[in-house]
């Protein structure tokens, strides 16, 4: 059985900078997860470990 591919230390890819402020694993604009899933959402990429965070907000702009 063929196994699936792998992705090499080099092509896994980091999470610099994400806007989803309400996420619960958004440190001011950082990624703190240990990994994520990236999907296909109609004609853009979702992010499937999104996780609404219901203890903290941050008021952007303001
Ligand atoms: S899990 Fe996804 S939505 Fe949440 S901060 Fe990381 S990249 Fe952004």
């Amino acid at each position: 059985m063929e196994q699936p591919p792998v992705a090499s230390k080099a092509a896994q890819g980091l999470v610099l900078r994400c806007t989803a402020v309400d996420c619960a694993y958004n440190e001011k604009f950082r990624c703190i997860a240990e990994h994520v899933v990236i999907i296909r959402h109609q004609d853009h990429a979702d992010c499937s470990t999104y996780t609404e965070n219901t203890h903290k907000v941050y008021r952007v702009g303001m």
